[in-house]
C-alpha cells in the first residue's frame, strides 16, 4: 500500500486492514491475534456467531465488522456481535439496526454500503438514493453513519468505483470509505481507502462455501 502511494504520490497515513476470516476456522484466525492484528471482518453473521465468541473472550479488544448483506431478522444479533456493521443498505435494516441498538445500549460503528455499479443482483443503496438514505438514517433514525463501502463489479476498472465511492462520501459529508480487496487494495490505499478487506492476500485461498 505504501509502494502505491508513493507510486501515485500519495501522502498519507495507511488504511486499516480488516482482516476477512469468512470460512476460515479458529486455527487460522488465531496466529493473526497472538500477533497483535485486532480488526477483523465476516460476511456471514450465524457463522460469526459460531466462531467470534470465544476469540473475543481471549482478546477483548478485537473488533469484527460485518461485510456481508444484513437480513432484518438478524439485526438483533449483529448488533450484539459486531463492532462495525458496513453493510447497511436501506430503510427496514435501518430502522431494526436503530432499534436494537437503543434496545441493547450498542453502537457499532455504522457504514452504508453502496452499489457503485448498479448491478441488479448485489447489495448496497443505489448511488442515486444514497442522499436520501442518508437522511433518514442521520436525522430520522439520530445513527451516525461513518463511513461508506463498496464492492465494485469483477469485470470493471476497481479505479473508477473507489473514486467514485470517495467523491459520494465528500459529498455527502461521510468521513471514511471501506473498499479494496485482495486484488485491488494498493490502488484502493493510493484512492483514499480508510479501511481495505483483506482475506485472500492475508491467509491464502478460502475453502469454497
Ligand atoms: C470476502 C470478502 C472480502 C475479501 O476478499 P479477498 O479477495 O479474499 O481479499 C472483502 N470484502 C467483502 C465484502 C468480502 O465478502
Amino acid at each position: 500500500m505504501a509502494e502505491a502511494c508513493r507510486r501515485y504520490g500519495v501522502d498519507r497515513d495507511m488504511p486499516q486492514i480488516v482482516a476477512v476470516t469468512k470460512r476460515l476456522g479458529p486455527e487460522v484466525i488465531r496466529p493473526l491475534l497472538e500477533a497483535g492484528h485486532r480488526l477483523f471482518g465476516e460476511n456471514k453473521v450465524q457463522e460469526a456467531q459460531d466462531k467470534w465468541p470465544e476469540l473475543k473472550a481471549a482478546f477483548p479488544d478485537v473488533r469484527l465488522h460485518l461485510i456481508g448483506p444484513l437480513q432484518s431478522n438478524k439485526a438483533r444479533d449483529a448488533v450484539a456481535l459486531f463492532d462495525g456493521i458496513e453493510s447497511l443498505d436501506r430503510e427496514k435494516i435501518a430502522r431494526r439496526v436503530a432499534r436494537e441498538m437503543a434496545e441493547q445500549a450498542r453502537a457499532p460503528t455504522l457504514m452504508v454500503q453502496v452499489n457503485t455499479g448498479e448491478e441488479p443482483q448485489k447489495s448496497g443503496c443505489l448511488p442515486t438514493d444514497l442522499a436520501d438514505f442518508l437522511d433518514l438514517c442521520r436525522a430520522e433514525l439520530g445513527l451516525n453513519i461513518a463511513g461508506l463501502m463498496c464492492i465494485p463489479p469483477v469485470d470493471d476498472d476497481p479505479a473508477l468505483h473507489f473514486a467514485l465511492l470517495k467523491t459520494l462520501a465528500e459529498r455527502h459529508g461521510v468521513p471514511q470509505v471501506s473498499m479494496g480487496m485482495s486484488a485491488d487494495y494498493p490502488l484502493a490505499a493510493a484512492l483514499g481507502a480508510d479501511y481495505v478487506r483483506i482475506g485472500t492476500a492475508l491467509f491464502g485461498a478460502r475453502p469454497t462455501a
